[in-house]
């Protein structure tokens, strides 16, 4: 069967992708390997909580979301933003909740701070450049689990420029924004379009190149033919689905490693938390990398949390338990729990190099490869990547 655009993947990027071609006039077919839409856009229904959710993924939307917010736009989904209520984060450490700011050591952030001047984020791992600019000790006690918490992953490795990249922000809307059913609305609205048809639950074995175009093959014994093809799997999928003769594209892609991260989500009755809310936890010597709350949107008779542990660490039981222990909660009074698979780029400093390489063996090709490890991971990363590869690949077709 032919297609003129098939999108692997319906994450952001992928829906993203099918979002730009749909409204340039490319009707696109997006082919998805798992049951559902969103990839780490997971609003978690517990199955006996009514309709309680908490996010098992991406959580928070920021008014310097361009991309997002001009796709919501086109959507009409703007009014259905809701600002998320603000919260504190708290830090875990040593068996006990503190401030944020516990780990802060003034005086050795006052004496480094005047190296900012000198220092530049190229090149630069995260643990190289903050470690330098607030002190050691305030990178070992503070910053290196934060970026841990924020990325999901040991940091200090990362590339210190896809972190905290300045975007211009949208007064006229909410500075950090959630749905009421959750960031899921977002993939869901995208996937409505007449133009976008979406398969779930397809297994890809193989795709070869076929002219220009591609010739998909699916696990199932099908095979679909397109003349453009948009790639926004993680890039150890990718490696593997590329076309044989793309060898350079496949070696530059082989580059870029992927982290596991372990998630559980745990749900409470707000009578039997007692714990004030909060927006989540940094841990710094515990299992899980961060702890995510529910409390932006508080819910009547339900608390949620979304804990990400490092792989392997503790079995479902103990993760239950440490997750019980720093929320002061009892184990038994946990309602629902869930154990939920992550994954995430493991990028690193460099990166921008493996980009470069990747987008030469690109040039010319009806083929476009997104996902949040171009940029950053975050979901505005993500689509500034889509929104690029579309007009790379139907740049002639744009200003036709
Ligand atoms: C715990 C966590 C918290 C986060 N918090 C935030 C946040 O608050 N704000 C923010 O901006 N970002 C956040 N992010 C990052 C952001 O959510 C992700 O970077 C982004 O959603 C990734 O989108 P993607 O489409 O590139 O990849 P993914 O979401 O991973 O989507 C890839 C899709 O490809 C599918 N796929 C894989 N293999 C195949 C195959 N062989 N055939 C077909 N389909 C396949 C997958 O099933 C998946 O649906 C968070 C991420 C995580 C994990």
């Amino acid at each position: 069967m032919d297609f003129e655009h098939i999108v692997v993947g319906a994450g952001i990027s992928g829906l993203g992708a099918a979002h730009f071609a749909a409204r340039a006039g490319v009707p696109t077919l997006v082919l998805e390997r798992s049951n559902r839409i969103g990839g780490c856009i997971n609003s978690h229904q517990f199955a006996n909580c009514g309709d309680f959710w908490t996010e098992a993924g991406s959580h928070t939307c920021f008014n310097s979301y361009g991309t997002l917010i001009s796709i919501l736009e086109d959507l009409d989904q703007l009014d259905r933003l809701t600002p998320k209520a603000d919260g504190s984060y708290r830090l875990w450490r040593q068996d006990q909740l503190r401030p944020v700011l516990s780990g802060l050591h003034p005086l050795e952030a006052l004496i480094s701070l005047p190296r900012l001047a000198r220092r530049s984020k190229a090149d630069a791992s995260v643990a190289d450049y903050y470690g330098a600019i607030l002190g050691r000790r305030n990178y070992r006690d503070l910053l290196g689990p934060a970026f841990q918490a924020l990325v999901c992953q040991p940091a200090d490795d990362y590339p210190a420029e896809l972190l905290f990249r300045r975007k211009p922000r949208r007064k006229d809307i909410a500075r950090k924004f959630t749905f009421p059913r959750g960031l899921s609305e977002i993939p869901a609205a995208i996937a409505r379009q007449p133009e976008i048809e979406v398969r779930t639950a397809q297994e890809i074995r193989g795709i070869v190149g076929d002219g220009n175009g591609f010739r998909i093959q699916l696990t199932a014994g099908d095979e679909l033919r397109c003349d453009y093809l948009t790639l926004a799997v993680p890039p150890d999928v990718a490696a593997r689905l590329l076309p044989k003769h793309l060898t350079n594209a496949k070696a530059a892609v082989d580059e870029i490693a992927m982290a596991e991260i372990e998630t559980l989500l745990v749900a409470f009755r707000v009578a039997d938390l007692d714990l004030p809310a909060i927006a989540g936890l940094i841990s710094v010597d515990d299992a899980f990398y961060s702890a995510v709350s529910r409390d932006f949107l508080p819910d009547e008779q339900y608390r949620g949390f979304a804990f990400h542990f490092r792989p392997g660490a503790l079995d479902a039981e103990a993760q239950i338990g440490a997750a019980c222990h720093a929320l002061g909660a009892r184990p038994a009074d946990v309602v629902e729990n869930a154990h939920i698979g992550n994954r995430l780029p493991a990028l690193r400093k460099g990166h921008h190099r493996t980009v470069e390489r990747l987008d030469a063996a690109l040039a010319g090709t009806h083929l476009a490869i997104t996902g949040n490890w171009f940029y950053g991971v975050s979901l505005e990363d993500a689509l500034t990547r889509s929104r690029q590869e579309h007009q790379r690949l139907f740049s002639n077709r744009l200003n036709g």
